[in-house]
């Protein structure tokens, strides 16, 4: 069998691996892991993502006109793969490139899309997104931070809750309660919200790992323009749900992540001794190791299948909803698997790693969410 990519895809693969080899430093790829506990690792990645920028890879799915390369999807499979291996770190506005850019340049205006773009990309701006509240993380659309006409403003108040970067963030785009009386999915309009605004109060929340990576927004009486609004007054739940049409192919970052970990784990393990024997040696330790790459195979198979859904009109959420879950749960297992192998005198790092992983089955649709998707749009069961 031959995988080989055409020559265009290999070039471009070139490319980008001659521009890493030139320009990634061990600095940069150690800032990742320490940016929300040091704040010279998050200028360090702040400068990494506007040289990306520069050079014209830091969003190579986007258009050309924003700045991006409008990337073939095997493109953007091949970068997705070879970022990942050369562990460039996820740029600061992850959620602002892959969840808000999409919005933004789909609903808009001329001025919006110059003022707000090109500043994210370089992280010139840092952007969150509010969204959950403590009583609306899974049921979004029960939201009540309200947002109140007066004269040619809005006047907002509320809370929002686990805003990733939201105290370091300059912009927030905020997704607010305009009609109360119409039906929950309604009444929502989304707002880009200029941070520094008076009576807006960001408190950081430190995660088990010690960092401060998101935080819990205050909002009182808050005075923002109509100007500030993004798409249709009570269309919000529109512009929650839009995605990125031109981003095809970020699926294949879960998998190579996964193998990364796994390679690293293996690569750890090489020096370790058990019962006077290496521990690699250890039929019990093999099958875990085995088991996990499986699983990891099986991930990147199911990635595959949501890339392939998406290009060829299947059912990409259901796809993409499976891999989310298993990408969570072989998440935890390879942290586990690491942290009871090394024991608690290991590399300071896999004991960090197996608290970070706690989130990969909430962040972003829970599990039992993701599990519910499954039921209905793959198992075809009816709702509860
Ligand atoms: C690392 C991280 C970063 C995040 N970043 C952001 C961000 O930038 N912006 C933002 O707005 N939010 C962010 N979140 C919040 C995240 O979106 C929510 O945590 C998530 O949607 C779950 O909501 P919740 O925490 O309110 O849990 P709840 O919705 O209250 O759920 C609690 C438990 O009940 C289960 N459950 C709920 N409903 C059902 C159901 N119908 N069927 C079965 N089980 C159910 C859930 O699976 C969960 O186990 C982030 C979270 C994490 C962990």
């Amino acid at each position: 069998m031959d995988f080989s990519y055409p020559p265009d895809t290999e070039r471009f693969r070139a490319g980008l691996r001659s521009w890493l080899a030139a320009n990634l430093t061990a600095e940069v790829v150690d800032s990742s892991s320490r940016r929300g506990t040091d704040d010279t690792a998050f200028e360090t990645l702040r400068r990494w993502n506007a040289t990306m920028a520069d050079a014209g890879w830091g969003a190579v799915a986007w258009p050309e006109r924003y700045g991006g390369r409008g990337a073939t999807v095997l493109e953007q499979l091949v970068y997705a793969e070879e970022t990942t291996r050369a562990r460039v770190p996820m740029p600061l506005n992850v959620i602002g490139i892959n969840n808000i850019a999409p919005a933004l340049m789909r609903y808009g205006t001329g001025d919006q899309k110059d003022r707000f773009l090109r500043r994210m990309l370089c992280a010139d701006d840092i952007w969150c997104q509010g969204m959950s509240e403590p009583e609306a993380g899974s049921d979004l659309a029960a939201l009540r931070t309200r947002a109140v006409p007066d004269g040619d403003d809005f006047v907002i108040d509320g809370q929002k809750i686990w805003t990733s970067l939201g105290h370091r963030a300059d912009w927030c785009q905020l997704y607010t309660r305009t009609d109360p009386r119409a039906p929950k999915h309604r009444g929502i309009t989304c707002f880009l919200v200029d941070m520094s605004l008076p009576g807006i109060e960001a408190r950081p929340l430190i995660t088990l790992t010690g960092a401060a990576d998101f935080a819990e927004i205050f909002f009182d009486a808050v005075r923002v323009p109509a100007t500030a609004m993004l798409g249709p007054r009570d269309g919000g739940w529109q512009v929650a749900t839009t995605t990125l049409s031109h981003e095809r192919a970020g699926a294949a970052r879960l998998y190579a992540e996964q193998q990364v970990l796994l390679d690293d784990l293996v690569a750890a393990l090489a020096p370790v001794r058990k019962n006077g024997r290496p521990i690699l040696e250890d039929p019990v330790t093999r099958c875990r190791l085995g088991g996990l790459s499986v699983r990891i195979t099986y991930l990147e198979m199911l990635c595959r299948r949501a890339i392939s859904a998406e290009l060829h009109g299947g059912d990409a959420m259901a796809s993409a909803s499976l891999a989310k879950t298993v990408w969570g749960e072989v998440g935890q297992e390879l942290a586990d698997t690491a942290y009871d192998l090394l024991g608690d005198d290991a590399d300071p790092r896999w004991g960090r790693h197996r608290l970070a992983t706690r989130s990969l089955t909430i962040a972003g649709g829970t599990t039992q969410i993701n599990k519910n998707v499954t039921a209905g749009r793959v198992l075809g069961l009816p709702r509860s």
